[in-house]
């Protein structure tokens, strides 16, 4: 763990273009020929290295990607998707079937809970939602039947932090898979260093950074990754949510400027989450010490890369937040929107935005309060200044 460092992992790739090009060609092709027919039949066996069959299954482009994802995340392979959802429900389905159980945490994205509690159960597959920083609430949810162990690095939109180091402990004790979705903190944290068995990510976020495009990644073991891909029993596979190949090669220039966004979102939210909490806003933030896992979570980050980019806080009423983003807007402060990991600041309001698929008690439990607005802090080069003005609008609107 120590002399891992996933951005020099991706620094050390090099991939030389067709005619030399200083990116990698662009596999703009949805079929492969063949120059034998038992070529090809090998190919569909899963016997032929450096062979393509159909896109759909795999292309030259998308294999670039999915091994700098796995050269980030230390893991054998990756697979990558269409979409970050695109790589979270084919991960379970080939975990689970009729009669398996899953314990997740709660406060996950909206998605993915949707995901287990409304369609997963059409299969067969039951979920417990839990508390994923109480371990001993989540060993007791644990089943003979339970399969996955399911969890974001750091919870979308609470920023609670998952001790990965322990859940895999427990994973391991009981022999489950733990699946972590690592979407909010790509570089700051390695979880398949601390244990994790599969890490997941939305690549729309801040890995592919300039929010045009979807798109995912799930980064696991060789085997597992075959197993996604199997031509007669893979569910990324004949579920059928593939990158296509523009938008891999696309992804792949944004991520080699990672690093560098990545320090920059967190120092931006870190001096904000400072400010705004010394003027008596409730602030969430990873890197606040006031910050329930603030020690877990430094132990557990790749320091140079900070607590990343999101931040919480909590203006009282949805009417106010509602204001206040409306006013942020307005001065160019950045936008109301969904999504996270852009260039420019982003704010919604989760609990009628990005988690409303939470029924509105579940999501009074969980600590998901009306007044709560979700910041996605962008690469703003003068931090100050875009303080001062947000500071201006709280004053505006009263709420300073
Ligand atoms: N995981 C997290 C933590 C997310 O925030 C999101 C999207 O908001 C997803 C997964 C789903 O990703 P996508 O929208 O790319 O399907």
């Amino acid at each position: 763990m120590k002399n891992f460092n996933p951005a020099n992992n991706i620094q050390d790739l090099q991939y030389f273009g067709e005619f030399g090009g200083v990116n990698p060609s662009i596999s703009d092709s949805s079929t492969y020929t063949f120059l034998s027919a038992k070529t090809m039949f090998d190919t569909f066996e899963g016997n032929m290295e450096g062979c393509y069959l159909y896109s759909r299954h795999s292309s030259p482009s998308n294999l670039y990607l999915d091994q700098a994802l796995a050269a980030m995340e230390g893991t054998e392979a990756a697979n990558v998707s269409a979409s970050g959802m695109g790589a979270i429900t084919p991960t379970i389905l080939q975990l689970c079937g009729t009669g398996d159980h899953i314990v997740s945490s709660r406060t996950i994205y909206g998605g993915t809970y949707a995901f287990l509690k409304n369609f997963t159960p059409r299969l067969g597959i039951k979920t417990t939602f839990v508390d994923i920083t109480k371990l001993d609430v989540v060993q007791a949810a644990i089943t003979p039947d339970t399969k996955v162990l399911y969890c974001e690095t750091v919870s979308n939109p609470l920023l609670e932090v998952a001790d990965i180091k322990e859940l895999s402990s427990l994973a391991k004790k009981h022999n489950l898979t733990l699946v972590v979705d690592n979407t909010f903190s790509p570089l700051s944290v390695s979880p398949a260093k601390l244990g994790a068995d599969i890490v997941i990510h939305s690549l729309t976020k801040y890995i592919n950074g300039s929010s045009d495009t979807v798109g995912g990644v799930t980064c696991a073991s060789q085997d597992f990754i075959n197993s996604l891909k199997n031509v007669n029993n893979g569910a990324s596979m004949l579920l059928g949510p593939t990158m296509d190949s523009l938008r891999s090669a696309s992804i792949m220039k944004n991520l080699r400027t990672l690093h560098i966004r990545m320090k920059q979102h967190s120092n931006n939210a870190f001096f904000l989450a400072e400010r705004f909490e010394k003027d008596g806003i409730k602030t969430v933030y990873p890197g606040l010490e006031s910050h329930p896992s603030h020690t877990l979570y430094k132990n557990m980050i790749n320091p140079e890369y900070g607590f990343g980019g999101m931040m919480t806080i909590d203006v009282g009423t949805l009417e106010k937040a509602n204001e206040l983003m409306e006013l942020m807007q307005e001065r160019n402060l950045g936008y109301l929107a969904v999504s996270l990991g852009f260039y420019k600041t982003l704010f919604s309001a989760p609990g009628t935005s990005t988690s409303s698929e939470i029924p509105l008690e579940e999501q009074k439990e969980m600590g998901l309060t009306d007044g709560l607005i979700r910041f996605s802090i962008g690469l703003d080069n003068d931090i100050e200044r875009t303080y001062q003005s947000m500071k201006q609008c709280m004053i505006e609107l009263n709420i300073l």
